[in-house]
């Protein structure tokens, strides 16, 4: 079983992105929420289709200079 330790995870269907630094607010998750402990069962807060174990890491690069859509 192994533990990503990626910061971004992205959603395979709408590419919304929880990131730890800006956690879900309006899903009850703070800034700072760690991906580690969001509920399995978590579902996207966007789509709704797809759950957090569906969500794929996100390699973080040292600059951080991704464009936003
Ligand atoms: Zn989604």
């Amino acid at each position: 079983m192994s533990v990503s330790t990626a910061r971004r995870h992205r959603c395979p269907v709408c590419d919304y992105a929880f990131d730890e630094t800006v956690g879900a607010p309006r899903e009850g998750f703070p800034a700072g929420t760690r991906w580690a402990d969001i509920p399995d069962d978590w579902p996207c807060p966007d789509c709704g289709v797809r759950d957090k174990v569906d969500f794929e890491p996100e390699p973080i690069t040292e600059r951080s200079t991704e464009e936003k859509k």
